[in-house]
């Protein structure tokens, strides 16, 4: 533990996480050296331009020569045919798909685009997207245990902690998103929409129910569960911090020696989490995705129709991330078939030509925040030095006319090569589009707090979330649609039984009873009160049963009992439509109205016997 002061100050130096998703730091390149504030050529002095543009009409004139691409309206409609929820249709259709004319099919179900709130695609004039986890699904399996073993590794060799850590084992699949880690107690804990904690975990221990309403229910203030003494497990990068987390509350609980006097749960999970920012900035992850990306990420076919289908519809399209060029370059290529490591295709900049503008290392969610002034650099592609610009405008350089420099147009009549971009903030990004009102633009990614609710909330922006993990749980919750009538039923049950039990108390207690009526009603309280403990065991049963076919742990993603989950509540709240992966667009027009379903609160269910 001697070298805890000193890593500590490092750690601190490279920043932690929450600043970064913050938006208070500008990461810095890990793959090549940080980028330098000089000036350099631009992209279309590389002949980049003229590529661009070429590929974008041949791409265009590729698309009307099938005649696909405009307008759904003039699509042949096919007689409907039944695929049931799972059928495929999508795969075993792959060659009409090329023609981009695969909305006119049943979607399965594991593949629909869900709304939140109505969307007339028609109104959206770009349509942006966020890269990692996004358009880039990661292998969890890989690569959250690169993540989680390159953190043992800082804790050990940096942070001084045990060397056994170094043969623990990483459950991938234990942690799920939308819990919250209990910085101060060490605990894990699955809440419902309305923040009442159902289900907690001291370390890998499930709490007992009497400790868990002690501590989280029946205070006398209400939590509000955020930082700093909670942390949101709101994002898959934060999977393996989680469940490192967990076994070393359970390791110190059980070798309180090896560590420091008072070491607190608070200060491991610091240390883990400085440890694991660690890993993404200093090349410890970024490095080996680059050295064999097929490992770490999921190949998307898709991808590419997908993209195409939206420029050849009109609309801009453009990139935000949070990770910089030179990771993007990387990622953005092997999306687009070029591994660039041996055996692969070398990279090269096409993928470039379907997307408008590029915008890296943005600094996330403090890229949407009003006060952002975060200067905005051009990137040059060649050598991933940052050029200075005049709020995206180029400057000239001494020694260089304007006139050198073409500018960057402002009607989005006249598509361009696209420029890359690194930090800047919001304001940059809709006069680079000439975007009017953040109504007309639309974006996708897979971070509530970080993608999704700022854009949506402060600028309007219509929102996509991704949520891969909505694959599984919509399978799940089609194979258990009896299991949850029978628990429906037994709670119905047990609600009339509450009620017949507590008019027959009443009685007891203030009706004038003779003697026989009285024993009798005592006797049919206790048989109800048998009948209710029953139900209620069986109730309990069946909906955990029903739970650990979706999660042996945590249950069902969307839902705590039976209300929904913490989660569940926030892409109720913050994405206007939400689908299992991005390319799932692909099965729909990109004009389509998405409607949401009619309202209904508790009454009207009442009213219409539902
Ligand atoms: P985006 O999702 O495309 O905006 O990019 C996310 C970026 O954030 C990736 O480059 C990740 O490596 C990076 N990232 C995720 N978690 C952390 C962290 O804890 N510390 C620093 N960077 C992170
Ligand atoms: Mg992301």
């Amino acid at each position: 533990m001697l070298a805890r002061a000193h890593i500590v100050r490092v750690l601190h130096l490279t920043s932690s996480v929450q600043q970064l998703h913050r938006g208070t730091v500008q990461p810095a390149s890990l793959l090549s050296h940080t980028p330098t504030y000089s000036c350099k050529a631009s992209a279309s002095e590389h002949g980049v331009s003229e590529t661009i543009t070429t590929s974008i009409e041949a791409s265009r004139q590729e698309h009307s020569s099938n005649g696909a691409c405009t307008s759904s309206k003039g699509l042949n409609i096919e007689k409907k045919k039944d695929y049931g929820p799972f059928s495929a249709p999508f795969h075993a259709l792959a060659e009409e798909r090329e023609s981009y004319d695969c909305w006119k099919f049943n979607v399965d179900m594991r593949k629909k685009v869900f709304c939140n709130r109505s969307l007339n695609m028609k109104s959206i004039v770009a349509m942006g997207f966020d890269m990692d986890y996004t358009l880039a699904q990661y292998r969890p399996d890989t690569f959250e245990t690169l993540a989680y073993y390159g953190t043992i590794k800082k804790l050990v060799f940096d942070l001084g902690y045990p060397r056994e850590l170094l043969d623990w084992k990483f459950d991938w699949r234990y942690m799920v998103r939308g819990l919250v880690v209990d910085k101060k107690r060490g605990n894990i804990l699955k809440m419902d929409r309305h923040k009442y904690v159902k289900v907690a975990y001291h370390g890998f221990q499930e709490m007992s129910r009497e400790d868990r309403l002690a501590t989280y229910c029946n205070t006398l203030t209400r939590e509000s569960y955020d930082e700093p003494d909670y942390a949101l497990i709101d994002t898959l990068f934060s999977l393996a911090e989680a469940y490192l987390f967990a076994q070393l509350v359970e390791y110190k609980d059980s070798h309180t020696s090896k560590f420091p006097f008072n070491t607190e749960y608070s200060t491991i999970y610091c240390d883990v989490r400085a440890a694991i920012d660690l890993c993404h900035r200093d090349g410890t992850l970024k490095q080996a995705v680059a050295q064999n990306p097929a490992k770490y990420i999921h190949h998307d076919p898709e991808l590419i129709p997908m993209l195409k289908m939206l420029r050849s519809s009109g609309r801009m399209t453009f990139l935000v991330t949070n990770s910089l060029w030179d990771y993007t370059h990387v990622v953005m290529n092997y999306l687009f078939g070029n591994c660039g490591t041996d055996g692969g295709s070398p990279r090269d900049d096409k993928w470039l030509e379907l997307f408008d503008i590029v915008l890296t290392g943005s600094a996330k969610p403090g890229f949407f925040a009003d006060g952002n002034r975060a200067l905005l650099y051009e990137v040059d592609i060649r050598s991933g030095m940052l050029q200075n610009t005049d709020n995206g405008s180029p400057l000239a350089q001494i020694g260089q006319s304007s006139s050198d420099r073409a500018l960057p147009s402002s009607t989005g009549e006249i598509r361009q090569a696209c420029r890359v971009f690194q930090g800047g903030n919001v304001g940059h990004l809709h006069k680079l589009l000439a975007i009017e009102a953040g109504s007309q633009v639309m974006y996708v990614g897979d971070h509530i707090y970080g993608d999704i609710l700022r854009s949506k909330k402060e600028l309007g922006w219509r929102t996509m979330l991704v949520v891969p993990e909505l694959d599984k749980e919509l399978q799940m919750f089609y194979e258990t649609v009896h299991l949850r009538k029978e628990f429906r039923l037994l709670r119905n049950q047990r609600v009339s039984l509450e009620d017949k039990i507590q008019r027959l108390d009443w009685s007891l207690r203030f009706e004038q009873l003779n003697s026989c009526d009285h024993d009798k009603i005592k006797v049919e309280i206790k048989s109800l009160e048998d009948q209710r403990d029953k139900v209620r065991e069986l109730h309990r049963h069946a909906q955990k049963l029903c739970h650990q076919k979706f999660h042996k742990t945590w249950g069902q993603l969307m839902k705590t009992g039976y209300q929904n989950s913490r989660f569940a509540h926030q892409v109720e709240r913050f994405a206007c439509l939400y689908t299992s992966q991005v390319t799932n667009l692909c099965h729909y027009s990109p004009d389509k109205s998405y409607r949401t379903r009619e309202d209904n609160m508790p009454h009207e269910f009442e009213d219409c016997n539902i």
